[in-house]
């Protein structure tokens, strides 16, 4: 009898936390999962020790030149790996023929070239690069449609919520007898904090997470709440669910990860310890079920689950997704990349904390309602809404660091 072929996976991002993830469950399944093509950004560290643990084919460092310090390692250690620098190789290994799955965790826009293209390619695609899905939702969708390219979510609440719907749920919540998605929200490492400790809160502080282990990007938009509202764009557009049917709870615990509720009163909820691994998992085998390494849910010991609503007020990115995911068209586009922009400049103590929301906001209300139905036209949105961010960023700067230290009122 033969083996089946091993799944040739590209993971792009391999660098980051969910890439880190990624590797780690297809290295527990060596001969079920086999690494294709490794991507990332400058880490050529990392990028090099995976190389040597994982064999890919290919490696790709959209960095110029820290791609040629990564081929001169590869070369001086023998390894049969070719070694691609730039962006445009991120979508030439994401649509190769020999990729049957592509898992996306490439933080940021930065991801949506080679995650369409892949959707394009008809490839398996592991999404978690959320912010392609917030940005070119329906182009997205449809071109996985037409392809026959399954997507399946990593990011832990959406992978709940398909593992919560019925088998042949097909975007009709109607359809399926559900009344509501409810997203969980750990609520981030500010879930008590004043709102002096808000103004003041550094980088580091932002990311020191209670629950999860994640990049900084993500870290940032969990403590802002941005996260979440990322999160109900993604889940609107994922499932179909209206903005009206998609409900935020706060779950500090993060054990219950998102719940799906029926008409009929049924509340559908995917548990298990916080670890990226279990949804990491499920999307590699699916449908099958493999081990991911992940410590056994001990519900005793966790002792209590406890939900509350989110403080939109103290919150106002939560209030900002789902207005940006009311207003539609170009809306989101432009929600995310100030957001992105905006996170940027906070990492790099240029803004304060309260500043990202205030960008979003001036940005979202300044700039005029655009078509986002081709990728151009998503990508001029993008632009533009970078643009006006970086100018409020650089502008506003002054006035959101009087108020991180305290010398100005509301
Ligand atoms: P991270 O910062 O740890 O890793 C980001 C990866 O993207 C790195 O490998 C980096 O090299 C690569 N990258 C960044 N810019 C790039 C560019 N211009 N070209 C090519 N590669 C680039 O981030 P993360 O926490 O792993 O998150 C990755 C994505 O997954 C994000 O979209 C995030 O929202 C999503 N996500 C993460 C988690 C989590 O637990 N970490 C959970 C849900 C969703
Ligand atoms: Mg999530």
């Amino acid at each position: 009898m033969t083996l089946p072929r091993a799944v040739s996976v590209a993971v792009l991002g391999s660098t980051g936390s969910i890439g880190v993830n990624t590797l780690s469950v297809i290295a527990q399944h060596p001969q079920r999962f086999e690494v294709f093509a490794l991507a990332a950004n400058s880490d050529v560290e990392t990028m090099f020790a995976q190389c040597e643990a994982f064999r890919p084919r290919y490696a790709v460092l959209a960095n110029e030149s820290a791609a040629a310090r990564l081929a001169a390692r590869v070369g001086d250690a023998g390894l049969d790996c070719e070694v691609m620098g730039g962006a445009a190789a991120l979508l030439d290994v994401a649509t190769r023929p020999e990729v049957d799955a592509v898992m996306a965790a490439i933080v940021g826009a930065a991801g949506l070239a080679s995650t369409l293209g892949a959707a394009k390619a008809g490839k398996k695609i592991m999404l978690a690069n959320k912010e392609s899905m917030v940005m070119a939702g329906p182009l997205l969708i449809d071109t996985a449609r037409a392809s026959g390219s399954a997507l399946l979510p990593i990011d832990s609440e959406h992978n709940a919520i398909f593992q919560a719907l019925p088998a042949n749920f097909a975007r009709d919540m109607d359809a399926a007898g559900i009344r509501r998605l409810i997203l969980t929200a750990s609520g981030g490492p500010f879930l008590h904090a004043s709102a002096e400790v808000l103004a003041g809160a550094t980088p580091d502080q932002a990311c020191a997470h209670p629950k999860w282990s994640m990049g900084r990007k993500i870290s940032v938009d969990s403590a802002t709440l941005m996260n979440k509202g990322l999160e109900v764009i993604e889940a609107h557009y994922l499932f179909g669910a209206k903005p009206e049917q998609i409900d935020v709870v706060i779950h500090p615990q993060s054990i219950v990860h998102s719940m799906v509720e029926y008409v009929d009163g049924s509340v559908i909820a995917q548990m298990g310890n916080p670890d990226m691994r279990t949804p990491i998992a499920h999307a590699l085998a699916y449908p099958q079920r493999v081990e991911a390494g992940v410590k056994r849910l001990d519900l005793a010991g966790a002792g209590r689950l406890d939900f509350t609503t989110p403080d939109c007020e103290r919150f106002p990115c939560l209030r900002l997704a789902y207005q940006a995911l009311r207003a539609g068209g170009s809306a989101p586009v432009y929600l995310n990349a100030a957001n992105e922009v905006a996170v940027d400049r906070f990492l790099n103590h240029e803004i304060a904390f309260n500043a990202i929301a205030e960008i979003v906001e001036k940005v979202m209300d300044d700039l005029p309602s655009q078509r986002v139905e081709s990728i151009e036209q998503i990508l001029a949105a993008d632009g533009s809404a970078r643009a006006a961010a970086a100018k409020l960023a650089s502008r506003g700067s002054g006035l959101a660091e009087r108020r991180a230290a305290g010398g100005l009122g509301h």
